[in-house]
């Protein structure tokens, strides 16, 4: 059920890297940064922060905007490409359309996306959109409202659902909607779920639980694997076509037959998709993170905040990224996230 890594390529722990390109020992490039806009959260779902003595960081230890926009303008110099906001929860962050609007004028950026929970999107949307934000993320693991205030700790999901039509109705394509199938919580919630894309042209995505510090119990005891969800879909709806996928894409995609929209799965324990990882984590204090599974960091704000020149902060991004670990091996029993995923941002 749970998938050991494949064997990594040797790696060139010893050779500098030469060119000024972020790419790690294994020969992997990275294009993709996530960048986590706060730890806090207007919502609390089970499998992410625990439901007492959830600790927050103090806000003078979270990168200012002038910091932030400065490592990100960095990386995107050294190659990366794609920007996703994420969080904690990425719309209570002050200023979010400026800096979305500041990065997307970055040369090399082609592309700005966002996960979100969607609670604040529909009064939003359209400036976001306005500012250069061009698609997001909605997370949602059920279509009920009383199970929706369960496994969030009190969110609305109407107020979601208009946030994700206002996403849409701004020009905001292709929609995602990310669901993670949780055993007691939401794993009979996957055929309503997928069911919006008989009519709609989204692409709703099935996440295996990953886990984190502080949910670890949820994780224990809901992991539903990838294979489960797919066979409780084709009870539903018969069997799934494949649809190719970018290999970049964490997710495999599938369609039911005569939908319009698509089903990803995302299986992270069950079927890692480390050899093809191309991303990289900034946590909202400023701590570059080299695989979100495990406890590498390079902290940023620290040299920021003395001083550090630019060509510094490059060596130390080009250093850093070269000795990115080549998987996150939570089937071979490692355990050492350190901190919840609402402070990393997944
Ligand atoms: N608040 C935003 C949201 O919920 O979309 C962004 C931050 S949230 C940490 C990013 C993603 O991580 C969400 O899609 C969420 O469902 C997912 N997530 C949170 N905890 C997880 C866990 N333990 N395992 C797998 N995915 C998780
Ligand atoms: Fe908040 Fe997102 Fe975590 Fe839910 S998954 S508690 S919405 S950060």
């Amino acid at each position: 059920m749970v998938q050991v890594l494949e064997r990594p390529p040797t790696a060139s722990h010893q050779i500098v890297p030469a060119p000024k390109r972020a790419q790690d020992a294994y020969g992997r490039f990275m294009t993709y940064l996530r960048i986590s806009l706060t730890d806090r959260c207007n919502f609390r779902c089970v499998y992410c922060m625990p439901a007492t003595g959830m600790k927050f960081q103090p806000r003078d230890e979270h990168l200012t905007d002038e910091e932030l926009l400065r490592v990100v303008r960095l990386c995107t110099k050294l190659g990366f490409r794609k920007l996703r906001l994420t969080g904690g929860e990425p719309t209570i962050r002050p200023h979010l359309v400026d800096l979305v609007r500041e990065m997307k004028k970055f040369p090399g950026v082609d592309e700005i996306s966002m996960t979100t929970n969607g609670l604040l999107l529909g009064r939003m949307a359209d400036d976001l959109r306005a500012a250069g934000l061009d698609r997001i993320n909605v997370s949602i693991d059920t279509l009920d409202p009383e199970k929706f205030k369960l496994i969030t700790r009190g969110g609305r999901l109407d107020l979601v659902m208009q946030g994700i039509e206002a996403a849409e109705a701004s020009g905001m394509t292709p929609i995602k909607l990310n669901a993670v199938v949780v055993r007691g919580h939401s794993e009979h919630e996957v055929a309503d779920l997928a069911a919006l894309t008989l009519t709609k042209d989204w692409e709703v995505r099935f996440l295996e639980i990953m886990p984190m510090e502080g949910v670890g119990i949820v994780y224990d005891e809901g992991l539903v694997t990838t294979e489960e969800t797919k066979a409780e879909l084709e009870r539903h709806f018969g069997t799934l076509l494949p649809i190719e996928t970018d290999p970049s894409d964490p997710a495999r995609l599938w369609r039911i037959a005569g939908a319009k929209g698509k089903i990803g799965f995302i299986s992270p324990i069950s079927q890692p998709f480390c050899s093809a990882c191309n991303r990289v984590r900034l946590t909202a204090d400023g701590k570059l993170r080299l695989c979100l599974l495990r406890a590498d960091e390079i902290d940023f704000r620290e040299h920021l905040r003395a001083g550090a020149t630019d060509e510094e902060l490059e060596s130390m991004l080009l250093a850093g990224i070269w000795r990115k670990p080549w998987g996150h091996g939570v089937a071979e029993g490692d355990r050492h996230t350190v901190r919840g995923m609402s402070q990393i941002g997944g």
